[in-house]
């Protein structure tokens, strides 16, 4: 019933968030490094500049086009088969993470060559890259499903822009937040003023609370350990398949606008989601480099 078999090619045209969501992640995390994995990451990245997350957040989606770069193109999503939605939504592991790789077992894999001081700086170096990348796609839902190879085939219209839901959630819904059109040139302020906007909601708004319950499952000890938390990560992102993306059946988006009413409830989706993906990455850092989330004991957990 469902095409699972033509996604690896259907999913070619998928980049995951755009440029907007991907450094924005990337520069929320920033603001809640610790000191020693601040001082690791740009010595890793020969970058001390003020954006060095934000500067290679995009890399993966330029890599998996590049002669030799291939392999990693299934790494930036998860195909939940579940049920067509909203019958059913989840992640079943294995069986969804073929051989190829996934984001989940990428997440994992990337995490402990990060780890790896017997790999080469270069080596490394790409490591942190792919991992600040995999955990801004994995909090996207439509990276996390299936069904119409993760909603790529169904074509809406976003005020009057033809484009498809999947498209949407990765640059039209997000860049609509920040009042800016679907096709417009993001620049690294745009990025940094919705990072902005977003920490202030966790450290003392409506996100503060939540936040010990973001990194319920962060562990980086092993594989394992990992590959459990990511899982845990995509499964949440794929609820909001059921519960939101997909919730009237994807019949019935086809064609489409979803410029209004749909939009409203989509912003809040993304909103909560990209800050979780900064407040996890930033996490995960700190637990590769300095043994510690950041977040304990503080206000904020
Ligand atoms: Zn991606």
């Amino acid at each position: 019933m469902k095409p699972t078999l033509l996604l690896p090619l259907l999913f070619t045209a998928v980049h995951g968030w755009g440029t907007l969501g991907h450094q924005t992640v990337a520069l929320l995390s920033q603001q809640y490094l610790l000191p020693r994995t601040i001082s690791s990451v740009q010595s890793l990245l020969n970058d001390t500049s003020s954006t060095y997350l934000g500067n290679i957040a995009l890399w993966a989606d330029s890599y998996r086009r590049e002669v030799g770069g291939e392999f990693s193109a299934a790494f930036h999503f998860v195909n939940g088969d579940d049920a067509p939605p909203p019958e059913s939504c989840e992640i079943i592991l294995p069986q969804d993470c073929p051989d190829g790789g996934c984001v989940v077992s990428a997440i994992a894999n990337y995490t402990e060559r990060l780890k790896d001081q017997h790999l080469t700086t270069t080596e490394r170096q790409q490591a942190l890259k792919f991992v600040v990348h995999f955990l801004g796609d994995i909090a996207q839902p439509l990276h996390t499903e299936a069904f119409g190879a993760g909603a790529n085939n169904i074509s809406v219209t976003f005020w009057g822009y033809t484009t498809n839901l999947h498209a949407a959630w990765d640059t039209s819904i997000p860049n609509a937040m920040l009042g800016l059109a679907p096709t417009a040139a993001i620049t690294t302020g745009d990025s940094l003023g919705w990072a902005n906007g977003l920490a202030a909601a966790i450290n003392a708004g409506k996100y503060r609370r939540l936040v010990k319950g973001w990194l319920k499952y962060h562990d980086v000890q092993s594989p394992k350990a990992e590959e459990k938390a990511a899982a845990a990560w995509a499964n949440e992102s794929n609820d909001h398949v059921c519960d939101y993306a997909i919730v009237r059946g994807g019949d019935a988006y086809n064609g489409t606008e979803i410029g209004g009413e749909y939009y409203d409830g989509a912003r809040e989706i993304v909103q909560v989601s990209v800050a979780k993906a900064g407040v996890r990455l930033a996490a995960w850092l700190n637990l590769v480099f300095a043994g510690e989330t950041g977040f304990e004991g503080s206000c904020r957990s």
